[in-house]
């Protein structure tokens, strides 16, 4: 069988989720586990929280329905409500809870009756400018779903922008802006994303959102001292599964990228673009193999990529080849690529899913 998996760690997935509520004991969190839990797998993800988490979010209906018909009981927040007045039958049913961001929203609940009023996550654009209604409109808005008979209940809620750049001054721009606009509403509050639970204090409120943190990978591009306690969650693993020795000179992969500078011995893993690992992953990018660092060297391919092992005399065919997890963060994997681990992990695609718990 082809050595490339991802291993995931459902007890490392708790850590995590525990250290966000450790953060802030005086809220509770959802555990936002829309795309797949990030490409971990939304099920085993769901049941292996299930007994800890307050509930789940979720981007849309579809991952929403995969939980309840999984056996997921616990509350499940569409964190863009619906997207077609059709969805609000089965919202009721399958007992889920909306968020409220635009007026074809609020259009489509003053034209139902629905058998069961809904809690409802209404959100301000605090500054963002994604989606939410503005601070004129929001109280307004907010009164008016109080008389709804379609409401069970209201939270007040925002997203930032640049909570992972805390030195931007953004988040205290936003922060101001949603007390602004809503502490007259009373109600509860939610802000935080990932960023946020771990840098923002002030920020808490009664519900904290947090995804790629549960995951393990820092949101942050610098040392953060609460991220530095996260577990990855993935191991995305694979094998040394052909060696060859070349002359200095000599070009390695698709289109000669790169040019060996000295005698290279080369390893070629199983792992290429077909499973996620990124294709823009430039010369240098870490790989660890048998445990130590080394280099991706020329292009990933489909199916493969090539990595240095000259000073790693040890390797050689099967030796087990790590591209990110423990001991090699995706964060730092991703910077290289010039993208995120969010990215890399949505991206994951072929590759068997293994877990352990
Ligand atoms: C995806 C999402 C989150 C989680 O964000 P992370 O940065 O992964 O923690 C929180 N809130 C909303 C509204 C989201 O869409």
């Amino acid at each position: 069988m082809r050595p490339a998996h991802a291993l995931i760690d459902l007890s490392a997935l708790r850590h995590n989720y525990q250290l966000a509520r450790s953060l802030a004991p005086a809220a509770r969190a959802l555990a936002v586990i829309k795309a797949n839990a990030y490409g971990h797998g939304a099920v085993p993800c769901a049941r292996a929280l299930e007994a800890q988490a307050d509930g789940f979010a979720v981007a849309c209906i579809e991952e929403a329905l995969e939980l309840r018909e999984a056996g997921i009981s616990k509350p499940i927040l569409l964190l863009e409500g619906w997207f077609e007045a059709l969805e609000l039958e089965l919202i009721v049913e399958l007992d889920l809870w909306v968020v409220i961001h635009h007026h074809g929203q609020l259009a489509d609940l003053a034209q139902v009756q629905l058998a069961r009023p809904l809690n409802v996550w209404l959100k301000l654009d605090s500054g963002m400018h994604r989606v939410g209604f503005t601070p004129e409109e929001y109280p307004a808005i907010w009164r008016s779903l109080e008389r709804s008979a379609n409401v069970a209940s209201l939270t007040r809620m925002t997203h930032f922008a640049r909570a992972d750049e805390p030195e931007t001054g953004r988040t205290e721009e936003q922060l101001a802006v949603f007390h602004r606009t809503t502490d007259a509403l009373g109600g509860p509050a939610s802000l935080c994303n990932s960023p946020g639970v771990l840098a923002w204090p002030a920020a808490h409120g009664d519900w904290l959102r947090p995804g790629i943190m549960l995951y393990g990978a820092t949101p942050f591009e610098f040392a953060q001292p609460d991220a530095q306690n996260l577990q990855p969650v993935m191991q995305l693993n694979s094998r040394i599964i052909a060696v060859r020795q070349v002359e200095a000179g000599e070009p390695i992969g698709y289109g000669s990228r790169f040019v060996t500078r000295r005698a290279t011995r080369i390893g070629v893993v199983a792992m290429g673009y077909a499973d996620g690992y990124p294709r823009h992953a430039p010369d240098g990018t870490p790989v660890l193999v048998g445990g130590q660092r080394t280099e991706l060297i020329g292009r990933v391919s489909m199916d493969m990529l090539t990595v240095d092992l000259t000073d790693l005399p040890q390797a050689g065919l099967g030796t087990p080849v790590r591209l990110w997890g423990n001991g090699l963060n995706a964060s730092e994997v991703a910077a290289h690529a010039g993208t995120i681990a969010y990215q890399l992990f949505c991206n994951l695609n072929r590759v068997r899913r293994l877990y352990t718990d």
